[in-house]
């Protein structure tokens, strides 16, 4: 496998929409497995495409999926982490309930910024192989689903943010 290199504003690629995937090949295989290296060295929650310069419509994610808040115990131990490969991906459903929350991004460094999301998301995608994929997602799972499917359309938390600033030693946020 092997390291792509991240992009940075004001990287020309970052405001591009992306481009559907139309072919499933051993290429993209690699490309994919690439990605999540990329994400996990960088470290990073998600990445898209064209945060190594790709104008295609392809994006991972892992994240474990959120407690549910009945269940939540302080001794339980954490749910494993779940990888999401995303491909020409639709939202097809949105809560009403939005929900701030601070982000940041591997393309923006040195910034983070509070930006409103929808508590839930519904979208369908296809998986690496090309098939057809549902997945239903809350929480701060739905918050990362949602910055990268910004990013295939050319969008950056920092267009949405109701205000942004330089994080701390303190702030512990999770980039993708
Ligand atoms: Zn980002």
């Amino acid at each position: 496998m092997t390291l792509r290199q991240i992009v940075h504003l004001p990287e020309p690629i970052l405001r591009r929409k992306a481009k559907p995937v139309t072919k499933f090949d051993k290429d993209l295989q690699t490309l994919i497995d690439d990605m999540v290296e990329t994400m996990r060295e960088a470290p990073g929650v998600g990445l898209a495409a064209p945060q190594i310069n790709l104008p295609m419509q392809l994006a991972v994610i892992e994240y474990a999926e959120d407690e549910d808040e009945e269940e939540e115990n302080e001794d339980a131990p954490p749910k494993p982490k779940k990888l999401f490969v995303l491909i020409n991906t639709e939202i097809t459903k949105v809560s009403e309930e939005k929900i701030m929350g601070v982000e940041g991004c591997l393309s923006i460094p040195g910034l983070i910024g509070e930006v409103e999301r929808h508590e839930a998301i519904q979208v369908k995608a296809l998986n690496r192989h090309g098939q057809p994929v549902k997945h239903k997602v809350a929480g701060w799972l739905a918050r990362i689903f949602q910055h990268e499917i910004d990013h295939l359309n050319g969008v950056l938390f920092t267009d949405k943010a109701t205000r942004v600033w330089k994080p701390s030693e303190e702030d512990d946020t999770e980039l993708d």
